[in-house]
């Protein structure tokens, strides 16, 4: 992409409205505009963002052996009041009438939409185990919608519901889930800590929240330092193992963490002292287990082998996809911007020619951008007619995590400048050995 024909909207100044520096750098990184209160317009870098993100975890939910479809965003009245929670969800629900005055609402969650898939469709113990998820937007009309996307109004979440025959075949998705997550919030470089969580409006028993700790997160938390050693890494898993499964939960639950919802002060102080941690945390995923919370009011049951009929065991799973996006920032940015990790990077590198409109210039930045673009590197190119200062300060805003730079002096030498967002560090380097080194 070529910076002078792209869409990149970015502010000089830091604008008065954001509290946070994710919020903050959001907007001068020209990523997102607010529509309306808690309500954003993702921008073409943002965007990138946001479908990497989306990518990462839909290939980690599919890898666990669940299976994507799409359900709408709005939802019919009556299914809600089949369930209870048409009067019981309150004002954080967006209620809509249309034309033939039927009660329609935008869904904050969907586990009475897909409890009624399933019981369209499904009779049979046989068909079980089965999990289905979306990624599809949200609307909680939130009292105090702020911090940017990490608290809209309306945004992106994966929501995904396991059907199973017994509490310990939904246990087993429950712990499924939790590896998928681990693996998925590793893949995008975070470290987010399952936490014991209260069940709130969802109901249920099991329940853990997924944290990544930020001094501006909303929740309290309490933990034991040593959960953060914790790294799944790219051991290998069989998600059909209920005791490899099982393990990992036990692994990454069997240290204290909790947040201020379901913190135990008495258990706390077993911990040794050096070890006790209060901080704060952003929640960016929770998983349920509910057992028949719905699947028994809703007529959700199959027949079991021995001929009777069963309501099915369920659960539901929610990561909060656009809400990570601020997250990733607030834990990877300095004072000069974002520094994003590789894996969600709205473009691997970028270019910075220092002499726009030199011959020889232009040429090697030209050269670099067509061998990176066949490596399938996709570069921004930052070919404006600005000072290097300003294309320096832009790159260092949107944080790409390398940056090539491209001079006239460089090249009499039969150089360009590596350089890493992350580290600072730089390395004058052959230009084709710069590719080789990005691939
Ligand atoms: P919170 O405690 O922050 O209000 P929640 O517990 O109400 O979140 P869940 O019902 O567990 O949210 O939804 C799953 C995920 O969706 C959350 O873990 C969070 O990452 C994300 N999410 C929830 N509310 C919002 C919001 N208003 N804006 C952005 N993301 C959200
Ligand atoms: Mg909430
Ligand atoms: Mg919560
Ligand atoms: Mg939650």
């Amino acid at each position: 992409m070529r910076l002078s024909r792209y869409f990149l909207p970015v502010l000089k100044e830091t604008p008065a409205e954001a509290q946070i520096v994710s919020h903050r750098l959001m907007l001068r990184a020209g990523m997102i505009k607010q529509a309306s209160a808690g309500n954003y317009s993702w921008l073409p870098l943002g965007y990138r963002v946001l479908k990497k993100v989306e990518r990462i975890v839909h290939e980690e939910q599919v890898r666990a052996g669940h299976i994507p479809l799409l359900m709408p965003t709005l939802q019919s009245a009556d299914l809600w009041r089949e369930s209870g929670r048409y009067d019981a969800y309150g004002p954080e629900m967006l209620r809509i009438r249309d034309r033939h005055d039927r009660d329609m609402l935008y869904g904050p969650t969907n586990e009475e939409m897909i409890t009624d898939i399933f019981r369209s469709y499904v009779n049979s113990y046989r068909d079980l185990p089965l999990t289905l998820y979306h990624i599809q937007w949200k609307f909680r009309d939130e009292v105090r919608p702020r911090f940017g996307v990490m608290r809209g109004r309306e945004f992106l979440m994966k929501d995904g519901y396991n059907f199973d025959l017994s509490k310990e075949a939904a246990l087993h998705a429950y712990n499924r889930h939790l590896v998928s997550y681990l693996r998925t919030y590793e893949r995008m470089g975070l470290q987010a800590i399952p936490m014991r969580a209260d069940s709130g409006p969802i109901g249920g028993d099991d329940t853990h929240e997924f944290l990544v700790l930020a001094e501006t997160g909303e929740s309290e938390v309490f933990y034991d330092s040593e959960i953060t050693d914790l790294k799944f890494g790219d051991r290998e898993i069989d998600y059909g193992s209920v005791e490899q499964c099982q393990a990992v939960l036990e692994e990454f639950t069997s240290r204290y963490a909790r947040t201020d919802e379901t913190h135990d002060p008495a258990l706390f102080d077993q911990i040794p002292e050096a070890r006790r941690r209060v901080a704060r945390g952003i929640e960016v995923g929770q998983i349920f287990y509910f057992g028949t919370k719905y699947s028994e009011p809703m007529g959700a049951t199959v027949q079991t082998a021995e001929g009777g009929k069963v309501p099915v065991h369920m659960g539901s799973h929610g990561i909060g996809v656009s809400r990570l996006v601020g997250a990733l920032i607030e834990a990877n940015h300095d004072e000069n911007g974002i520094i994003w990790p590789e894996g969600v990077t709205p473009f691997p590198c970028g270019i910075v020619n220092l002499r726009q409109g030199d011959g020889e210039t232009d040429a090697a930045c030209e050269r670099l951008y067509a061998a990176l673009t066949k490596a399938g590197l996709e570069p921004l190119y930052d070919d404006r007619d600005e000072r290097a200062g300003a294309k320096f300060a832009t790159m260092d805003l949107i944080g790409l995590p390398w940056r090539l730079t491209v001079g006239p002096r460089g090249l009499k030498n039969g150089v360009v400048e590596l350089t890493s967002r992350r580290s600072g560090a730089s390395e004058e380097l052959a230009p084709e050995d710069a590719v080789a080194r990005l691939q």
